[in-house]
């Protein structure tokens, strides 16, 4: 349970403001974004450091920001990874000028939104890296190692990679560190009980009394299996055995981290450390400054993860270095205070707000809906439309993630619609201008891999409707608005599969889509609503049938075989969206006798 919040919407503001209000010594907010920054940040002339993900695992990672250690984090919303306009923000305030290093862990959605932020600020000039952790040994084997994901061992890489900024190696060297620190950093992680959302009664999910789940992730997503209760003694064995699989041939120091995953306390994680210090000298491997405590938690999750990070000297001495952060503090450590020496605060050039929207450009309007053409009223009456229909269903879709997944996927979609529709309303003339503003506040406020592929889908369908009006008034002819739906779809479906890769039948979204733009082009239908209807009943039924296949992609593609006889929840929310938006056009097109011309 969760007992200490106001409002479940405001929690991760809250939580940022408090953090910093405590720790100013160390970090403030970054000016205009969903971030923190060092007080010593940014420091020019070196590399910067940024870390990031969704909240709820503190000290992870807004707590590891501070002289010494990570120039900012990026903070997602409860479990959910940042969009890709706050990681950008970020990335612009903290530049020094010598390079960026973005870590983070291995999901769709911060893959997704922090690969995409990375392509913009490239775009402007700067150079960034970014590095993915993949240190959970449960989430796939040996030869599929680039599909793990990445729990505390994170911890390693962004500190090893913070001390090699300070010590003001250049970009390439510290990518290439933190890539050489998270091949040698293994995790395996057990629960004894699940954790709840701020607000929420039910658990996200449950442990049976007695049993532990093994190999679980940090957002809820299931273990691999679970056993009986064991005794400390032998629960040492079961987290030790798969990360001495790994051991290098030869290596025989290493650095160990037991973490506590929220609700575990100190004294049973000494009880269980004192059981794994006795095996690891049995098996000759001597641990160096060994860390037991929070480091990647997973709200108030029961259970705790056991990380290996085998060393070489540069590796030791690196996460020996002194370092001062609100969640861990190491050796003696004094800095300029903001705007003095080397480093200096945030000043304008820097850090100030960026406005703008992702890929186009263009900034949002504030033309009002009332100077929208009839065409890009219609399209906010479908966000409207899609928005209340998705609310309705939040809970199911949260359920139906949960399965295989995060349980996010309910919430994040209320966000991004609700987003997209505030932003859609505000802008205009244009269809194109409509979608662009959804397309950008969709993927802002929805985060996840979902509001990355929204956000990108939109943006694409913008772009398609805005060149294909400048070529149309250019000869002066018009397109039949199934024609146009369908090309728009299409552009958007081919940027979903461009940032996510999927292919079909991976168990996705694209399951819903490709059947609907398919139906959208073979439609014998002449008028809008009737074609998108009778194509969204398609979408629904191939959505429904998403049951009978294992994910492939995203999050779930851990436990694909367990999602088998669950839909895809981010099919089912497209095609109810979907469904929405056509019976919306069905409404405002009767209204307006057919009169649906973009202009
Ligand atoms: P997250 O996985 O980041 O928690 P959500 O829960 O919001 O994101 O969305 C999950 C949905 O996103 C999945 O059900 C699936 O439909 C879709 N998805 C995830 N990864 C991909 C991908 N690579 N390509 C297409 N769709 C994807
Ligand atoms: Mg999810």
């Amino acid at each position: 349970m969760t007992y200490v919040f106001n409002e479940e919407r405001g929690f991760k503001d809250e939580f940022l403001d408090g953090l910093t209000a405590a720790y100013a010594r160390y970090l403030r907010r970054v000016p205009g974004a969903s971030a923190v920054m060092s007080v010593t940040a940014p420091a020019m002339g070196r590399v910067s450091v940024i870390i990031g993900g969704g909240s709820g695992h503190y000290p992870a990672f807004a707590g590891l920001v501070g002289p010494g250690l990570c120039d900012g984090a990026i903070v997602g919303e409860v479990f959910s990874s940042p969009s890709a306009e706050q990681a950008y923000r970020c990335v612009r305030a903290l530049d020094g000028g010598a390079g960026i290093l973005l870590s983070f862990g291995n999901y769709s959605g911060d893959v997704m939104h922090f690969g995409l932020a990375a392509q913009r600020a490239r775009a402007d000039g700067m150079d960034v890296r970014t590095v993915l952790v993949t240190d959970d040994v449960a989430s796939a084997p040996r030869d599929r190692i680039s599909d793990r994901r990445g729990i505390a061992g994170g911890f390693f890489v962004f500190r090893a990679a913070s001390s090699a900024a300070h010590d003001g190696r250049s970009i390439h060297e510290v990518e290439q560190l933190a890539l050489r620190v998270n091949a040698a950093t293994f995790t395996f992680g057990v629960a004894f009980q699940g954790c709840t959302f701020p607000g929420r009664a039910e658990p996200l999910f449950t442990v049976e009394r007695g049993r532990i789940e093994l190999g679980l992730g940090i957002h809820g997503e299931p273990g691999l299996r679970t056993i009986d209760w064991l005794p400390a003694e032998e629960l040492a064995d079961v987290v030790l055995a798969p990360l001495l699989e790994e051991r290098p041939v030869g290596a025989t120091r290493v650095q160990v981290l037991l973490n506590g995953l929220g609700s575990t306390k100190y004294e049973e994680m000494f009880v269980l450390y004192r059981a794994i210090s006795r095996r690891l000298s049995r098996a000759g491997i001597e641990p160096v400054s060994p860390e037991v405590g929070e480091y990647v938690t997973s709200l108030d999750m029961a259970g705790c993860s056991l990380t290996l990070c085998w060393l070489d000297d540069e590796i030791e001495r690196l996460l020996a270095a002194p370092a001062a952060a609100p969640g861990f503090r190491a050796g003696t450590l004094s800095w300029p205070t903001a705007g003095a020496g080397s480093t200096r605060g945030p000043d304008r050039a820097t850090a100030q707000p960026v406005s703008g929207s992702v890929r186009t450009g263009r900034s949002v309007g504030h033309r009002g809906r009332h100077r929208a053409t009839p065409a890009a009223q219609d399209v906010v009456a479908a966000f409207e439309a899609m928005t209340k229909a998705v609310s309705s269903i939040s809970d199911h879709l949260g359920q139906l993630d949960s399965v295989a997944g995060d349980g996010d996927h309910g919430a994040g979609m209320v966000r991004g619609f609700s987003a997209a529709t505030r932003a859609a309303a505000l802008a205009g003339p244009t269809v194109a201008d409509v979608l662009a503003a959804a397309g950008v506040a969709f993927s802002d406020a929805a985060g996840g891999a979902s509001g990355a592929l929204w956000g990108a889908g939109l943006i694409a369908a913008a772009e398609y409707v805005r060149t294909r009006n400048e070529r149309l008034s250019r000869q002066h002819t018009a397109e039949p608005d199934v024609l146009l739906a369908f090309r728009a779809l299409t552009a958007a479906q081919e940027a979903v599969i461009e940032l996510g890769q999927a292919r079909p039948g991976d168990k996705t979204l694209l399951d819903a889509l490709t059947p609907f733009v398919d139906a959208l082009g073979t439609t014998s239908e002449t008028t809008l609503p009737q074609a998108w209807r009778s194509a969204a009943i398609i979408a629904e039924r191939a959505a429904a049938a998403t049951a009978d296949l294992a994910s492939r992609k995203g999050r779930a593609s851990v436990h694909g075989e367990r999602s088998r006889g669950t839909p895809d929840p981010g099919a089912i929310s497209l095609a109810v969206a979907l469904r929405a938006a056509g019976e919306s056009f069905a409404a405002t097109f009767d209204h307006r006798d057919g009169q649906t011309a973009d202009s």
